[in-house]
């Protein structure tokens, strides 16, 4: 189990039955600041590019967009699960699950997108490959604890919750994510002391990859069974985009999963 470069994505090689990938910046058609593969409505590009990278965000695993599912993420710890009556919802911007930070399935007719820009991107399945699942956690969500509200989710679905496997995706390293008190509190109070280094009195860098790995195993996920991408999305804005880096006009990229159909 590992996440690795592939072309111009990063793929996680999790279950032989399961496709997951993240997008680079790289691969679409958006001009700068915007270049080239931006995935949002939400920033000012031109809306023919981005469901021309849309589209190509999904090459590679033979899904168009009639089977995509995307939700309006809001930074909190809300999670749903949808299945083929969801096909298309958000795909093209139009009528996305509401107010989700987190979709899960059973269904091998859809795939599960997300968008992302330094948010920490978590991919859920198990050894049976029975649901594949993914997680929006920047510091709110992973304060909120959506990680653990995640691996819940699946246990309710008869799932062992030792053979959930987890891949803590491309997101903001700790070298490149200065907090103040708040975060600092918030993250402290679920995770302990343990992600965040301090700076000065009022700040720390927060290393959010290993608080969310810390939270999954507090609610009994293997550490074998959790791999983290190696890419800080703030060093490396050459293949990512980064809002902290890049500021409100960063592009964003894509996190996908699916159950293979044949
Ligand atoms: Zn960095």
């Amino acid at each position: 189990m590992e996440f690795r470069l592939d072309g111009t994505r990063v793929v996680l090689d999790v279950h032989p039955r399961v496709n997951a990938w993240f997008t680079t910046r790289k691969g679409g058609v958006s001009s700068a600041p915007f270049d080239t593969l931006n995935l949002s409505y939400s920033v000012d590009d031109l809306p023919a590019n981005i469901v021309e990278n849309r589209r190509r965000a999904l090459l590679g695993s033979g899904r168009g967009l009639n089977e995509l599912v995307m939700p309006h993420q809001i930074h909190q710890n809300h999670i749903e699960w949808v299945g083929p009556e969801h096909k298309g919802r958000g795909a093209r911007g139009q009528n996305p699950i509401s107010a989700t930070d987190g979709l899960f399935t059973e269904s091998d007719a859809l795939v599960l997108g997300m968008g992302f820009a330094d948010c920490v991107p978590i991919y859920l399945t198990d050894a049976d490959a029975q649901a594949v699942g993914i997680l929006h956690a920047g510091w709110r969500g992973t304060a909120a604890q959506i990680q653990k509200l995640g691996v819940e989710q699946l246990v309710r679905r008869g799932i062992d919750r030792r053979r959930i496997l987890a891949g803590i995706g491309p997101s903001i390293g700790p070298c490149c994510y200065e907090v103040d008190r708040p975060v600092y509190d918030a993250i402290s109070a679920v995770a302990g002391g343990e992600p965040l280094v301090q700076k000065d009195e009022e700040h720390w860098w927060l290393d959010l990859k290993k608080a969310n790995r810390i939270l999954l195993q507090m609610v009994g996920v293997l550490p074998e069974n959790i791999v983290e991408a190696p890419f800080c999305t703030g060093c490396r804005s050459d293949l990512f985009f980064s809002y902290r880096v890049e500021g409100r006009r960063s592009g964003r990229m894509g996190g996908y999963i699916c159950l293979k159909n044949k």
